[in-house]
């Protein structure tokens, strides 16, 4: 059996299984695919993972506890568990050259919790703490544990801020790392949208972060990780990256040296979905100082494991470590260039003028438009994109002033630059033709647009024609 014919067996076999229990996940597990394949997708965070990573998933993995960590564990039998934990934390030790990786976080915030508790358990001087940790918890009075809560919660965290392209787990005040961390950000130059390191070791002198933050949700330029550490350690410092985005450059190898985070940081956490094309979860990465207080993430602040996804990471890691990974991982930058470079020639205005990673920032106020306005308009079309913050957004975190494309999905389906220039066409003709609407007391609205349903149809055809070229799992038939 050729393999393509084994993933469309697997696939379909399984649907069959789950339809004859309840047909209507089924059907929707179905419908999840017709439209994965027939939308435009450019969300910077989304990807497709492999067949093989996918049925990783799905097996018995996932009704095993064990919490612990491999050879030491609070449940027994989990010799398994220990098998592909030990593989995808060695697959991501040799792609990322780190001493110490940690593949239990279920998700990209669970492994800046993990990372946060380390740095905490790492530097925090309170006694309790270090009696806590000495297992002498028994030992520990009110008083103490008052004193602990009271110094844990008073650390200071300097992250970059979320309308300039920072994560909320960053230190933004609705996440629990605004709340916990006596909280300062830093932002971006507002006349080229760049990051100022000389602002960024100013404020770290004013403000003595006890963690300094680097990574982003939302800007498209490499950053100096390089600098950030020297900054970090100027002020005393420990330096944490969160390359969740961009891991996939990074484990591609097209982000080295300066901008390679691993060498530079004390720690690095990242999600394993998206530029990384993994399983949904997450990883943390560190030198063997932290790895002792990493590997108490659960149970601290993780539940069990995810076995089933940790066997998936293993199989994504080892694809990631194959040399074609590296190619993917530049036509990801390739293609993301190419659109901004359609996209400006056409009028419209980009934060920082452009893109040297896999993600685009349109500022949509020069067409008028909210980000709101203008993802529903694209969504009309046939394209998925998320309206995000531009910095100093007028327009605030809800209705926004932006839209973030990125090109990792649209690069594992094989387009290329010649049908980025097309996208780009695609994405000004919609916001070229809609208008702000107004709301039913006739006053001007945020979310309300005017699009004309010709033009929508004929975008979303034409996205249709480009995406049919290039199929989504062309070895995957579920009929
Ligand atoms: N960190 C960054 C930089 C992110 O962009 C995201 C998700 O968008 C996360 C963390 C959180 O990841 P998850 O959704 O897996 O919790």
């Amino acid at each position: 059996m050729s393999s393509s014919s084994a993933e469309s067996t697997a696939f379909r076999s399984a649907l069959e299984v789950v339809r004859s229990v309840e047909p209507r996940v089924a059907a929707a597990i179905g419908a999840e695919l017709t439209d994965q394949r027939e939308s435009l997708k450019l969300i910077a965070s989304e990807n497709y993972a492999s067949p093989a990573t996918l049925l990783a998933m799905g097996n018995w993995f996932s009704d095993k506890y064990a919490e612990g960590t491999v050879g030491r564990r609070f449940y027994a039998g989990c010799q398994n568990v220990d098998t592909v934990e030990a593989l995808a934390a060695e697959h991501a030790r040799e792609l990322f050259g780190a001493a110490h990786a940690y593949v239990q976080p279920h998700s990209g915030i669970d492994a800046n919790l993990v990372a946060f508790w380390a740095v905490l358990a790492d530097r925090v001087e309170a006694p309790a703490l270090r009696r806590a940790q000495a297992r002498h918890v028994n030992d520990l009075t009110e008083q103490d544990w008052y004193a602990l809560r009271r110094e844990l919660g008073n650390q200071r965290m300097l992250g970059m801020s979320l309308d300039a392209g920072g994560h909320l787990t960053h230190g933004f005040r609705p996440n629990i790392s605004g709340k916990m961390f006596d909280q300062r950000s830093y932002g971006t130059d507002p006349a080229t949208g760049l990051i100022d390191y000389d602002k960024v070791a100013e404020t770290a002198r004013e403000f003595k972060p006890l963690i300094l933050v680097g990574g982003y949700s939302a800007y498209p330029r490499k950053v100096n990780f390089r600098i950030l550490r020297e900054i970090a350690d100027s002020v005393g410092a420990t330096f944490m990256v969160d390359m969740a985005h961009f891991a996939g450059l990074v484990a591609g190898k097209v982000f080295t040296g300066d901008f390679d985070p691993v060498p530079h940081a004390h720690i690095v956490t990242t999600t394993t979905h998206k530029s990384l094309r993994g399983p949904r979860g997450g990883m943390v990465l560190c030198g063997p100082e932290l790895a002792d207080q990493v590997d108490r993430g659960c149970p601290m602040v993780l539940g069990g494991p995810l076995p089933h996804v940790m066997a998936a990471k293993a199989v994504a890691l080892a694809e990631a470590r194959r040399p074609d990974f590296a190619d993917y991982a530049q036509r990801i930058v390739n293609n993301a260039q190419a659109l901004a470079d359609g996209l400006l020639r056409r009028g419209a205005k980009l934060v920082t003028g452009g893109t040297d990673n896999h993600l685009v920032l349109i500022d949509v106020t020069s067409y008028g438009l909210t980000g709101r306005q203008a993802e529903q308009a694209l969504l009309d079309s046939g394209i998925v994109t998320n309206r995000n913050a531009v910095p100093q957004d007028p327009n605030g975190a809800w209705y926004t002033s932006g839209i973030r494309i990125g090109t990792p999905a649209l690069t594992t389906r094989g387009l290329g630059t010649a049908q980025m220039d097309e996208t780009a066409e695609l994405i000004h003709t919609v916001l070229g033709q809609t208008t702000p609407g107004a709301g039913a007391d006739g006053t001007a609205s945020k979310a309300k647009y005017v699009l004309d349903d010709a033009v929508a149809e004929k975008v979303s055809q034409r996205a249709g024609e480009l995406l049919a070229a290039f199929p989504l799992y062309p070895s995957v038939e579920l009929s």
